[in-house]
C-alpha cells in the first residue's frame, strides 16, 4: 500500500539530489535560477504525495503497529513528521517557504564573493521570518523553544538544553586547551606549506579516497565552492572538494570528509535499501563518519606514513626528506582563524559553538538577521582570539544558514564526539591505531559497516548505545584531545 508512494519519493529525492549537485559544480550563472525552479516544482511533487490521503492514512496506520520491527517504526515516525508539517501548513505557505530557500541560497550564491551582507539581507531575513513560523508548525509537546522544533527535526530527542549541558564545559575546556597548544607548538619545527596545482592535489585527493576504500565506479570527485557529498542512489554516492593552490591540506582533508560520508552510503546493508530506509540516519550520525575519517584516521599519527607516501607521489618528491614527526605537526598545525571548513582539529568545535549559539538565538527570535555580523565578530574574538574582517569569510561564509539548515551545525560537533566514543570500542574490540598502522582500512570499514552503518536508522541515543553501551557524552572526545594535545 504505502510502497507506490515511496517508491516516488525516493525517486524525487534521486532527481532532487541530481539537480543539486549539478548546480553546485556545472550549472553556469545563467542557468541558477531556472534549476531552482525545478527543484521547487519536486518538492511542489513531493509535497503533494505527503498530503496524499492515500500516504497519510497508510502512515498512520503504520504508527499504530506497536509490534513493528524498529527500523519500520523509525520510517513511519519520520514520514509522519513531513506528514504532520503539510496538515498544520497550506500548501502554498509551504510552498513559499521552499521558494524563500531557493531565493535566499541563490543570492547568498551571488553576494557572498562580493563580501555584500546588506543586499543579501532582506532574502535571508524573510528566510528566517518563514523558518520561525515552520519551527511553530513543528512544535510537539515538551518542547520549550522554536529551535527545540528545529533539532527534533535533525535528531530527534535533542534538545537546547541537552546541548548547552555538552557545549558550555567543552566550550571551557576548548578555549584554555587551544592557548596551552599553541604556546606548546612553538616548539615543534614546522615545515613551510608549498603550493601545488591543481591537477597534482587532485589526483593526492583521489589516492586518499582509494586508500579509504571510496569507490569510484559508485561515484564522482568535482569541484564546488562549498564541498559537499550526496547519496543520490545506492550506487552513486558523489562528492566534491575545492583547491587551494597554497594548501593542499584543505583539498586532502576534504576528501577525506566527504569520501567518509560516501563510504557509509555505499557500505549500508541492503536490507536498510529494500526497507526504504537508507536516508533515515541523522546529520550528526552522518557527521560522526565524516569527522571520523578526516580526524581520528587522517591526522592520526599511524596515518602520516599513507598520506606522506601519497604526497611524495603525487605533488612532490621532495616530501620524502620530511621527517614523520614534522609532517605530523604540519598536518595538525593549530591555527585558529576565520573558515570552519579549514580548520585545526582542536578549533574546530569552537567554530560551531559559535554558529550554534547564535542560529538559537536567531530562530527563537531575540536576535535578527542584521545582528549577526557583529555578534559572529565578537565571538570569534572571544573564543577564538580571531579577527573576522569581513562577512564574506565571517557569517557569510557557510551554505547552511541561506539553506534554512537551523539545527544542522551542532551535528559536526555531536560527530566529533560520537566518532571518539566509537574509536574508544574499535580499539578494544579490534585494535583500531594497530589496524591503521598496518593499513587494513578494508578491516576497519567492515567493522565500521557491521555495528554501525547497518544501525544508522536507530535514533542516535539507540544507536550510539548498540555501538558502545554508553549514552552520549562528551569524556571519551576531551581524552582523545588531550592525549593528543595536551
Ligand atoms: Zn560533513
Amino acid at each position: 500500500m504505502l510502497e507506490p508512494y515511496l517508491k516516488k519519493l525516493r525517486r524525487c529525492k534521486h532527481v532532487d539530489s541530481i539537480l543539486y549537485y549539478d548546480l553546485a559544480t556545472l550549472c553556469g550563472e545563467e542557468g541558477i535560477s531556472d534549476e531552482g525552479e525545478l527543484m521547487d516544482y519536486l518538492a511542489g511533487e513531493e509535497a503533494k504525495i505527503y498530503s496524499d490521503p492515500g500516504f497519510v492514512k497508510a502512515v498512520e496506520s503504520g504508527l499504530k503497529e506497536e509490534k513493528a520491527p524498529p527500523m519500520e517504526k523509525r520510517l513511519f515516525s519520520s514520514l509522519y513528521n513531513q506528514v504532520a508539517l503539510l496538515r498544520k501548513m497550506p500548501l502554498e505557505e509551504y510552498l513559499s517557504y521552499r521558494n524563500a530557500i531557493s531565493k535566499s541560497n541563490e543570492m547568498w550564491r551571488k553576494y557572498r564573493p562580493a563580501n555584500d551582507f546588506k543586499s543579501w539581507l532582506p532574502y535571508w531575513q524573510h528566510l528566517v521570518d518563514i523558518s520561525r513560523v515552520v519551527a511553530d508548525y513543528q512544535h510537539k509537546d515538551g518542547m520549550k523553544s522554536r529551535y527545540d522544533s528545529c533539532l527534533d527535526s535533525y535528531e530527534p530527542g535533542e534538545s537546547e538544553a541537552m546541548l548547552d549541558s555538552i557545549f558550555n564545559p567543552l566550550k571551557e575546556k576548548l578555549i584554555p586547551l587551544l592557548k596551552k597548544a599553541k604556546e606548546k607548538q612553538k616548539g615543534y619545527s614546522l615545515p613551510e606549506i608549498k603550493p601545488y596545482p591543481v591537477d597534482k592535489q587532485e589526483q593526492m585527493g583521489r589516492k586518499m579516497l582509494d586508500l579509504i576504500g571510496y569507490d569510484m565506479k559508485g561515484g564522482c570527485l568535482m569541484v564546488s565552492a562549498h564541498p559537499f557529498s550526496n547519496d543520490n542512489h545506492q550506487h552513486d554516492a558523489r562528492l566534491t572538494t575545492k583547491y587551494l593552490v597554497n594548501d593542499w591540506r584543505s583539498n586532502v582533508f576534504t576528501c577525506l570528509h566527504e569520501g567518509g560520508h560516501c563510504l557509509e552510503f555505499q557500505n549500508k546493508p541492503q536490507n536498510l535499501y529494500d526497507g526504504y530506509s537508507e536516508s533515515l540516519a541523522t546529520a550528526a550520525i552522518c557527521e560522526t563518519h565524516s569527522r571520523f575519517y578526516e580526524n581520528i584516521i587522517g591526522r592520526s599519527k599511524e596515518f602520516m606514513p599513507y598520506m606522506k607516501k601519497a604526497a611524495e607521489e603525487t605533488l612532490d618528491p621532495g616530501f620524502s626528506y620530511m621527517n614523520e614527526e614534522d609532517f605530523y605537526h604540519l598536518v595538525n598545525k593549530i591555527e585558529p582563524w576565520l573558515i570552519r571548513c579549514e580548520a585545526d582539529e582542536l578549533s574546530y568545535c569552537l567554530h560551531i559553538i559559535v554558529r550554534y549559539e547564535i542560529e538559537k538565538e536567531l530562530i527563537n527570535g531575540t536576535i535578527e538577521c542584521k545582528d549577526v555580523p557583529a555578534l559572529w565578530k565578537k565571538k570569534y574574538k572571544d573564543y577564538l582570539d580571531v579577527d573576522v574582517p569581513n562577512d564574506k569569510d565571517g557569517c557569510m561564509q557557510d551554505t547552511h544558514w541561506s539553506e534554512a539548515l537551523w539545527g544542522y551545525f551542532p551535528s559536526y560537533a555531536l560527530g566529533n564526539l560520537y566518532g571518539a566514543m566509537i574509536k574508544e570500542q574499535m580499539e578494544k574490540d579490534i585494535g583500531f591505531a594497530s589496524l591503521i598502522e598496518k593499513g587494513e582500512f578494508k578491516k576497519i570499514l567492515a567493522y565500521l559497516a557491521e555495528k554501525d552503518f547497518a544501525y544508522d536508522y536507530l535514533s542516535p541515543d539507540d544507536w550510539i548505545m548498540k555501538i558502545t553501551g554508553k549514552h552520549l557524552s562528551s569524556e571519551a572526545y576531551i581524552r582523545y584531545l588531550e592525549k593528543k594535545f595536551d
